[in-house]
């Protein structure tokens, strides 16, 4: 095959105790999955999952051990943290019921879904996509992935990032309010899902703004630590 330039390599995420990497596909985000980050978005209740995407190329690869660098996006002056649980899905599908979700899971890691807050709150006043808010380059963040054997018990892990030393977000991934075999049904019945998809599956309460030079250090617990710095 002849391309008319190079096409861009496939981005990749590392997988934690093999060589071989994951390959990505998608990326989807869950929007307000935790009861107490929607109250602090301005909403309550139960509302059906919503989701958004990100390009796959948004990925910003952090290897275990290290920190990676975000660069300060532009246009913002308003640059949110929301840690996250991520599912890595294996095998793909549409109309996945929530008991069989495990079976498309290949494992987890632990994601910062990177936020131009105030740019997303322009288009949600104006009624716009959101798309510059949170679809922007280095706007996901990733450590690397846990095969879902080795990973433990997810859906009870305890889930913090820090800024700086100092705890931001703190609670834990049983307090989603759509677990991730109920989101893996919604979205599965939207979109058919493709080996190499990462799901970002929502963030707790207490985002708030980065500025550069600061350091995020994220975890979830058996998933190893995230960290970032602002430059
Ligand atoms: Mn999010």
């Amino acid at each position: 095959m002849n391309y008319v330039f190079n096409p861009t390599p496939t981005v990749s995420v590392p997988v934690a105790g093999k060589t071989e990497r994951f390959p990505v596909h998608r990326i989807y985000c869950v929007g307000r999955n935790y009861e107490e980050h929607a109250k602090e978005m301005g909403f309550t209740g139960r509302e059906p999952p919503f989701f958004f995407l990100k390009p796959a190329d948004a990925v910003l690869v952090v290897n275990a051990g290290e920190t990676g660098t975000m660069p300060y996006p532009s246009l913002t002056k308003n640059l949110h943290h929301e840690i996250e649980l991520v599912v890595a899905i294996g095998t793909g599908g549409k109309n996945i019921l929530a008991a069989d979700a495990h079976k498309h899971i290949y494992g987890y890691a632990v994601g910062l879904d990177m936020t131009r807050r105030d740019l997303q709150n322009d288009m949600k006043k104006q009624g716009r996509p959101w798309g510059i808010g949170k679809a922007f380059d280095h706007s996901a963040p990733i450590g690397p992935i846990t095969p879902a054997a080795q990973a433990g018990d997810v859906t009870n892990a305890d889930i913090y990032v820090q800024v700086n030393g100092a705890d931001r977000q703190r609670s834990n991934v049983s307090k989603l309010i759509w677990n991730i075999g109920e989101t893996i049904e919604h979205l599965s019945a939207a979109w058919e899902l493709q080996p190499g998809d990462l799901i970002y599956t929502g963030t707790p309460e207490g985002v708030a703004a980065v500025i550069p030079g600061d350091t995020l250090v994220g975890e979830v617990a058996g998933l190893g630590k995230l960290s970032v710095k602002i430059a």
